[in-house]
């Protein structure tokens, strides 16, 4: 990597460990995290109107439509904004829409590198099941690895809970909506020669590992 911070986009499955993983990849290159679905949940847990919108798309299993993703996407390029240096997104772009219009939003300094988290549709169904979500820094537990005391927040103390969206009907809606809509992406950013591909198999560590190792060789 140069002087400057990397600019990395994460794509995978839902249940892929994406939100973990890239929040340890934002903590460790010292740049912004940025992930469109903890935007509308704390937009929606605060009642706006944009974020209220927002969750009845999500508890539907749905995406949310891209004019309102681009939206606030746009809206964090501001001056200081998170897309203003180094992030790494998490959870968008997941169209091919939402893909140009993030090359147009980020013109002038483009993305670093795209990893694809490639964990199997068996594997994520479990995990997603027995996921757990701290409802106020998002921090992602499970059932099998709980916070240490009973369902508050290891890191900030807040309640942990099953998210409204994590139900079975609602996760077979979003696989089904990542393989059509997700899937293109991929194709379109290895066209652009910015796709790698990491296996998100194994222990969160050792998966994090991979991608620090993959960044070291592509971003120098
Ligand atoms: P998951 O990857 O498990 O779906 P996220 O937290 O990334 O979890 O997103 C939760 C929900 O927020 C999605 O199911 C979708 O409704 C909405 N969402 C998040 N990001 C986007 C996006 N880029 N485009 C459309 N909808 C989005
Ligand atoms: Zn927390």
């Amino acid at each position: 990597m140069g002087s400057s911070d990397p600019r990395l986009v994460l794509l995978g499955r839902q249940g892929a460990g994406k939100g973990t993983q890239s929040t340890r990849l934002a903590e460790h290159y010292g740049v912004m995290h940025v992930s469109t679905g903890d935007m509308f949940r704390t937009q929606a847990a605060q009642g706006t109107a944009f974020g209220l919108e927002a969750k009845r798309y999500m508890d539907a299993g749905e995406l949310v439509p891209d004019e309102i993703v681009v939206g606030v996407i746009e809206e964090s390029m501001v001056p200081g904004g998170p897309l203003g240096g180094g992030f790494v997104l998490d959870g968008f772009p997941r169209t091919l829409h939402q893909a140009r219009e993030l090359d147009r939003v980020i013109s002038g300094d483009p993305l670093d590198l795209v990893i694809d988290l490639d964990v199997p549709r068996e594997i994520v169904f479990d995990r997603i099941a027995g996921r757990r979500v701290c409802e106020s820094c998002q921090r992602v537990y499970h059932v099998n690895l709980p916070p240490e005391k009973d369902w508050t927040c290891d890191t900030c103390g807040g309640d942990v809970r099953q998210r409204d969206d994590d139900t079975e009907e609602a996760v077979e809606r979003r696989l089904e909506l990542y393989e059509r809509e997700t899937v293109p992406i991929v194709q379109y950013y290895r066209a652009l020669g910015l796709l790698i591909l990491v296996d998100g198999v194994g222990e969160g560590d050792e998966v994090f590992e991979r991608l620090v190792k993959v960044c070291v060789e592509q971003l120098s």
